[in-house]
């Protein structure tokens, strides 16, 4: 599904990322773990083009995406929910959705029925139809993250790079994006997930990635990153 090859990034002269290779196959949830700092948002940015990388190759299906825009990238079928809440504060929960839909609206891929697709992450996400009528802006912060990962969702995407979806939420609602991201697994959705709570990140993962100062010096399958004991003792609390 996405395939990137020796990847590099970075802001202005600052390079972040060293020529980084990955694989996201379809179907999967593939994991990024690694300190703050380490490069995985730069990464993401990369991948949506929200920054242009320096150098290497990113092909969506087949086709080469890098050096495309981000709405470019995303009536190909990227969704990005970026890090922080980026929703429209003085629109509604349920236009702030809408307008998820947009870039498939007018891009090349099936259509599909705007108002299904609604009544599916209204589903998905139960506290965002509750208040389905509120303007964004006055969501709590976690309810602004979540509408934030549905409004990804709305685009029907191929896959979705979701950043830190579990930052600043409240155990509960940790737990409840967890189950998001399992539910959205189980009906298909390929996704690239970064996150703080590696260990919860590689249980739902496939597979994982560490990123470490711009490099990925360890890559395996969730199950071997789990057990890799440098692993645990850096990045899973130890044990
Ligand atoms: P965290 O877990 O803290 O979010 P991260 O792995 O996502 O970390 P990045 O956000 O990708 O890390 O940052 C990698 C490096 O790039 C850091 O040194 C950061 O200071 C730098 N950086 C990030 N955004 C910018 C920017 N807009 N301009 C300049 N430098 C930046």
């Amino acid at each position: 599904m996405l395939h990137i090859r020796n990847l590099e990034a970075g802001y202005g002269k600052v390079q972040v990322l060293h020529g980084i290779s990955l694989d996201v196959p379809r179907g999967q949830v593939v994991t990024l773990i690694g300190s703050n700092g380490a490069g995985k948002t730069t990464t993401m940015r990369a991948i949506s083009g929200m920054i242009k990388p320096g150098a290497g190759e990113i092909t969506l299906q087949g086709r080469r995406i890098d050096g495309l825009d981000s709405y470019a990238i995303a009536r190909r079928g990227l969704a990005h929910s970026p890090e922080g809440r980026r929703v429209f504060a003085t629109m509604s929960v349920t236009d702030n959705l809408t307008l998820g839909a947009f870039a498939r609206l007018t891009g090349s891929r099936p259509k599909g029925d705007v108002q299904d697709d609604l009544e599916r992450a209204m589903e998905l996400f139960p506290r965002l139809k509750e208040r389905r009528n509120q303007l964004a802006g006055t969501l709590s912060g976690g309810e602004q993250q979540m509408l934030a990962m549905a409004r990804a969702v709305m685009l029907n995407p191929d896959i979705v790079l979701l950043d830190e979806p579990s930052m600043g939420l409240a155990p509960i609602l940790v737990e409840e994006v967890f189950r998001i991201i399992a539910d959205l697994k189980s009906r298909g959705v390929t996704m690239l997930l970064v996150e703080q709570f590696a260990a919860a990140a590689l249980q739902v993962a496939d597979y994982g990635y560490v990123l470490e100062n711009g490099s990925i010096p360890v890559h395996g399958s969730a199950a071997k990153l789990r057990d890799d004991p440098a692993v645990r003792a850096a990045y899973l609390g130890g044990g």
